[in-house]
């Protein structure tokens, strides 16, 4: 299928494709995604992203995939089939259950309040560790940066981070850019005015 723009067209990938058919771009620049990504989960075409990720930085030597509950662990697991490596999940909130050894980062949310707590064990991140994030959606930045912030405290590198869906008409992914970090997405949207998606180019 291809996707018509004012310069030309350009094959869309499968997220993109489904994006266009079941995504619902709602007042205030939000985008439901729950028939498919973050509520039902097409597990099909989390396989089909997860080889796209793949893809895109299976030269980096990663060791871990690093995300956020709940809606990115799907992702970072179908992912992690490809490059053969642990997943770990930072948990929000309290963090009693995961043990007194952890690090954390404080996470400003413009879609869920004002800020949370992410944790991740000391056990399963290490200085050697070539970790990838990988998020469902990239918007304002502060999941990325708060899962950058847990990968410097434990010494490791950051390698890249992999979005889902970027909306790069928001200052998340110019702060990431700033900030060193090669992200990519799978779907970059440029505009979601009036109801319609427009992708960028490169994505
Ligand atoms: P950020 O930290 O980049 O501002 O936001 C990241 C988180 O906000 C994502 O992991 C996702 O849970 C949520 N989010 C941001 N924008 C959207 C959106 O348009 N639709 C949905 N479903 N979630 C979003």
């Amino acid at each position: 299928m291809l996707y018509f723009r004012e310069w030309g067209e350009y094959p869309m990938n499968s997220l993109q494709k489904r994006i266009l058919k079941d995504g619902k771009a709602l007042p205030g620049n939000i985008l439901k995604v729950d028939s498919f990504l973050n509520h039902q989960i097409d597990i099909d075409l989390l396989r089909l992203m997860g080889r796209d990720f793949y893809e895109l930085f299976k030269d980096k030597n990663i060791s871990k995939i690093l995300t956020v509950e709940a809606s990115g662990i799907a992702i970072a697991c179908y992912a992690a089939e490809y490059f053969k490596v642990p997943v770990v999940f930072a948990k929000k909130g309290s963090h009693k259950n995961v043990g007194p050894d952890v690090y954390t980062a404080e996470v400003f949310s413009f879609t869920k309040g004002p800020s949370y707590e992410i944790a991740v064990s000391k056990l399963y991140l290490h200085p050697e560790d070539k970790v990838l994030i990988i998020d469902d959606f990239l918007a304002n930045g502060q999941a990325v940066l708060g899962l950058q912030k847990i990968i410097n405290e434990a010494g490791a590198s950051l390698v890249g981070a992999g979005i889902a869906i970027t909306k790069a008409f928001q200052p998340g992914e110019q702060l990431l850019l700033d900030a060193g970090i090669d992200v990519r997405s799978l779907a970059a949207i440029e505009s979601m005015e009036d109801g319609n998606v427009i992708f960028r180019s490169d994505s």
